[in-house]
């Protein structure tokens, strides 16, 4: 049993920037399943928008956001998180963040992406995700009230009414059982606040860029724990992911478009605006979906990124992971097309969450991809999400700082260890294995990027026999962590499927065949679900 004022799940910008904010008047604890920088923080290329520019305007980023969220945003969520963009990057270059300069070395290198009417992208070239991450590890690893555990997974929430088993009534958080990796052994993490920063759930589908942490935790643990979790359908697919059978996730961002790169299919032929009439700058959903009716047409495997008109030198310069990966495997970028596919890259839905970060259980916050903040709506503004995970891990660190005095005074009550029973070690890891595969490809094929009605009762069926199974698997045998989060992203599946199928109409990142328009009069709202 271990207690700490707060108890902070997952080590990517928005864990670690909550924690350097609250760790002056508590003990917190870190914990992070893998290496402390395994993140999908760290894979973030394009940068962070927010405005820095003359030429730009609040008014104009809150049009971008709102226009990409078709419908669904957060109104007074998109002004608050804009309008504080720049003094969080102003945070982050306090912090230690190098963003690019412009030529005379007074100004940012400001980015232009998908969907932005104005250059507002704060980067470090292709690399800003491990800038950022890096820094704000150093900051942390300098704080002596910040504890971090590497290896260590959070399995489920501890809730007071299972604390006392007999009363029903207050549900508040009391921290999460965690598995240490490194031991094995199931460790009872108590704490007064305990902050979910799990990122997102990429993972659930075939073909993602994320990183292997993706897997849905955070929800998965939420929902379980009785939190409202909300608008699950709306899955980015990112659409320009490298195309090559020996390399993992690996993502050509949105930046190679803004700067000028071109989608032709095998031909050698542009083809986006046939899809949409603001061509290769469209919003991501739009171009996933022009690429997956241009390969469906065409039979191709993939299509073709075209920046090669560019001169060598500068795209050495402004992308130089995407220029040696790509040279890794083959393929010139200044001088030949890149092949690319789309994939599923962010979770605009997640564990809903008021303007303060705080979940539906008191005591349990949600930061970062994991929290469904009404900033995204439908869709997700290109660079949106590291801003409002800065932004977010500010506002909750404040709530919590104002309530500090209430929260500490409430004592903990005794908490239950978890109990092994009869668990015993799994002796076939390809119970685990097939499992993953087969909910990973049922998403892939039937609740990608184009759904049907038809399919979800199809998947639904095959997901619950797996469910069961791994239901069984979970008091049979002993906990490894691809149990664990095999269980997570079932869950997540389920999840989806169950916001998909609510919503009968077509907007933002979710795109029904048999409702093709937009239905503000009976779904202008969010899909919220809880479990019972
Ligand atoms: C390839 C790529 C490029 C991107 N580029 C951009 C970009 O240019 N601009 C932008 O705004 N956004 C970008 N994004 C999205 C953005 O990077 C993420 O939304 C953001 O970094 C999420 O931060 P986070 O702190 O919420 O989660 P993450 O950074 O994903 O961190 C999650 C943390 O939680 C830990 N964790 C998860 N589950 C558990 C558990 N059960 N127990 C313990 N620890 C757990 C993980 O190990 C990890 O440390 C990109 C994403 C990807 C994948």
């Amino acid at each position: 049993m271990y207690f700490s004022d707060i108890l902070i799940i997952g080590s990517g910008i928005s864990g670690l920037s909550f924690a350097l904010k609250v760790a002056s008047y508590a003990s917190v604890t870190l914990v992070t399943k893998k290496a402390r920088a395994d993140s999908a923080t760290n894979l973030a290329q394009g940068g962070i928008a927010a405005v820095l520019a003359d030429n730009d305007s609040y008014e104009m980023h809150i049009a971008d956001t709102l226009k990409a969220g078709d419908g669904l945003c957060d109104e007074d969520v998109v002004r608050m998180v804009v309008q504080d963009g720049p003094e969080r990057v102003k945070e982050l270059i306090d912090f230690g963040v190098r963003f690019q300069k412009d030529t005379d070395g007074t100004g940012f290198d400001l980015g232009m992406e998908g969907g932005h009417s104005a250059r507002r992208v704060a980067h470090s070239c292709d690399l800003t995700g491990r800038e950022i991450e890096q820094a704000l590890l150093a900051q942390v690893a300098a704080n002596k009230n910040i504890e971090v555990l590497e290896n260590h997974l959070a399995i489920d929430l501890l809730l007071e009414s299972r604390a006392r088993e007999k009363e029903k009534s207050g549900e508040r958080c009391l921290g999460a059982y965690v598995l240490n990796r490194e031991t094995g052994e199931v460790e009872t993490r108590t704490a007064k606040i305990t902050v979910l920063c799990t990122g997102g759930c990429g993972k659930v589908y075939l073909y993602t860029t994320n990183p292997d942490i993706a897997t849905g935790d955070g929800v998965a643990m939420a929902y379980r724990a009785g939190a409202s979790v909300a608008n699950l359908e709306f899955v980015q697919f990112h659409p320009t992911c490298f195309f090559n059978p020996n390399v993992k996730n690996f993502l050509i961002s949105e930046a190679v478009r803004g700067e000028g790169g071109r989608l032709i299919n095998k031909n050698g032929d542009p083809f986006m605006l046939k899809y949409d009439s603001r061509g290769d700058l469209a919003t991501r959903d739009a171009v996933a979906q022009g690429i997956d009716a241009e390969m469906k047409e065409s039979g191709a495997d993939c299509v073709y990124l075209d920046i090669s008109h560019c001169e060598g030198d500068y795209l050495r310069k402004r992308f130089p992971t995407i220029y040696s990966t790509c040279l890794k495997y083959g393929v010139d970028i200044t001088k030949e097309p890149i092949p690319v596919v789309p994939a599923a890259h962010y979770m605009c839905g997640g564990v809903q969450v008021d303007v303060n970060g705080c979940t539906t259980i008191p005591n349990l916050m949600a930061v970062g991809e994991t929290a469904c903040t009404g900033l995204h709506g439908g869709n997700r503004l290109a660079s949106n999400s590291l801003l409002e995970a800065v932004v977010f891990a500010h506002r909750c660190a404040v709530y919590v700082t104002q309530q500090w005095d209430t929260i500490s005074d409430l004592p903990l009550p005794e908490v239950q260890e978890w109990r092994v029973g009869k668990a015993e070690l799994i002796e076939e890891n390809v119970l685990i294995s097939h499992n993953w595969d087969q909910i990973r490809r049922l998403m892939w094929n039937y609740v990608g990027i184009v759904r049907r009605e038809k399919r979800f009762e199809l998947v639904r069926r095959k997901l619950s026999a797996v469910l069961e199974e791994i239901n069984q698997h979970f008091y049979d045998y002993l906990l490894t962590p691809d149990l664990i989060e095999l269980r997570n992203i079932a869950v997540i599946a389920e999840l989806i499927i169950d916001c998909a199928a609510r919503r009968k109409e077509s907007r933002g990142l979710h795109y029904m065949v048999d409702y093709p328009q937009r239905d503000d009069k009976h779904f202008g709202k969010d899909t919220v679900i809880h479990n019972q």
